[in-house]
């Protein structure tokens, strides 16, 4: 198969940094009567207040940068995690309100979620947000129209390949795909409330599946997204494991380290190269 997309530099892949910021949201969406159990929000409190500070110096380190999507709630809680983040150069973007599911909802409800948080992030950073992640991924039918009507330049949500393309039609909207393999909610979500399907995953099991993952990724050209929680990943012996993959992924010729905006923006600017060749997934 040949790789669909010419990564910047001449570089052989492309490995993404996402995190969302659920924080408490990620508890209350699945159950409002969270809102009043103290330990179980506080799981989800120690994503800004201990996890993304850790985060942020790791990135610093790695001289790193990378995408946070922010529930408007989350954002309201911690507007100075919020602004520190942008402060120290990442890109912040939307992810729900209360984290809620699209299921279900209107055109005018959806478009209400997307343009409160945008307008809640950017009061905060000074910046308007490019990109959009929902809340599980799960868009609707009425996603890429909103996103195109204002103005968005990404959507990262879907798991049908290996490479960013461009949705059909204009404007031009790319999708950076996702996938659960790359998710560490999948390996270290837990709770009596609701109770979790799974067993918490050692980081080393963890550490060596995404490296193995990354290795096809490289060989096979694609983009390797993580998608982090700073309240999972943000723990000690987590953060060890991400330099190591960090390490891992450096210790590979020709990987370009990006995020969500700057991914897109490479895409958008292919998608003109002189070829007139559109860059799209094959
Ligand atoms: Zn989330």
């Amino acid at each position: 198969m040949q790789q669909p997309i010419t990564w910047p530099s001449g570089s052989t892949s492309a490995f993404c940094l996402t995190f969302d910021l659920d924080a408490e949201t990620m508890w209350i969406a699945k159950d409002a009567a969270n809102l009043t159990r103290r330990s179980v929000l506080s799981q989800g409190a120690y994503g800004p207040k201990v996890g993304v500070p850790l985060i942020l110096d790791l990135l610093d380190v790695n001289s790193l940068k990378a995408t946070f999507f922010v529930p408007g709630w989350t954002a309201e809680q911690y507007p100075n995690v919020v602004s520190e983040i942008a402060r120290r150069g990442h890109e912040v973007a939307p992810h729900g309100y209360l984290h809620e599911p699209l299921e279900g909802r209107s055109r005018a409800e959806e478009e209400d979620l997307l343009l409160r948080t945008s307008r809640i992030l950017s009061d905060i950073t000074g910046v308007k947000p490019v990109g959009y992640r929902a809340p599980l991924f799960e868009i609707t039918d009425e996603t890429v129209g909103l996103l195109r009507e204002h103005r968005f330049l990404y959507s990262s949500n879907l798991m049908d390949t290996l490479w960013p393309y461009l949705y059909p039609g204009s404007p031009e909207l790319v999708e950076i795909p996702v996938n659960w393999l790359l998710d560490d909610g999948v390996y270290f979500v837990f709770g009596f409330r609701p109770p979790s399907p799974r067993p918490i995953f050692p980081p080393a099991l963890v550490l060596s599946s995404w490296k193995d993952e990354f290795r096809g990724m490289h060989t096979l050209g694609g983009a390797y997204t993580l998608v982090l929680h700073p309240q999972l990943i943000g723990r000690p012996s987590r953060l060890l494991m991400l330099q190591e993959l960090i390490d891992y992924a450096r210790s590979m010729p020709g990987v370009w380290f990006t995020h969500g905006a700057e991914l897109a923006r490479h895409m958008l600017r292919a998608a003109v190269a002189p070829s007139g060749t559109p860059a799209r997934a094959g």
